[in-house]
């Protein structure tokens, strides 16, 4: 959970190659917003709880077990923040007058969805470089987590903030007007 603002790197590095492409707020949300279950499980101190897989075994229920792999992104988090990012969207005159000047894209809801899909993707490439706890074959088999690894982590971190200038300086090129201005 800590390290959920850090997330921002690696999806700015993509966000800001690929800005006009992508529904902004469907795709940060889902890209920060999938650790409500780790801090969950922090604020309500739940202990970890052995549940059994569909097609047999079992898996210990902790902080990542239902958002962190890649049928809870597909059927969870990424429909719930393509819901909420098209209710945010309904503020659009709101928006419009605290952002004054930005540019409006309207985003079929297709768009948004592989917006939310693409930001709890990128959230869980990372995150598994850390958390043990991550099982990706949730909830069908246990997978132990085999991506874990602390040099992987600091890697992709490193490489994340490298890469913002450059991609920020190719995403004006590739995209017209400024990430900076653009809504949603
Ligand atoms: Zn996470």
């Amino acid at each position: 959970m800590p390290s959920t603002p850090l997330h921002i790197l690696p999806s700015s590095t993509v966000y800001l190659l690929a800005y006009r492409y992508l529904h902004g707020i469907a795709f940060y949300l889902a890209t920060l917003l999938i650790d409500i279950e780790p801090a969950l499980h922090a604020i309500f101190d739940i202990p970890p709880l052995k549940i059994p897989m569909l097609l047999g075994g079992h898996t210990m229920m902790g902080a990542h077990t239902i958002t962190h792999n890649p049928l809870g992104i597909i059927i969870l988090i990424a429909p719930a923040m393509t819901v909420l990012a098209k209710l945010l969207e309904r503020g659009k005159p709101f928006w419009l007058k605290i952002f004054k000047g930005a540019d409006w894209t309207d985003y079929p809801w297709k768009r948004t969805y592989l917006s939310a899909l693409i930001g709890g993707f990128l959230h869980l490439g990372w995150d598994v470089t850390m958390h043990e706890g991550i099982n990706l074959g949730f909830p069908f088999i246990y997978t132990p987590n085999p991506l874990r690894s602390e040099a992987a982590f600091y890697f992709l971190g490193i490489f994340s903030l490298l890469l913002i200038l450059p991609s920020y300086i190719i995403g004006k090129k590739i995209n017209k007007g400024s990430p900076f201005r653009k809504l949603p």
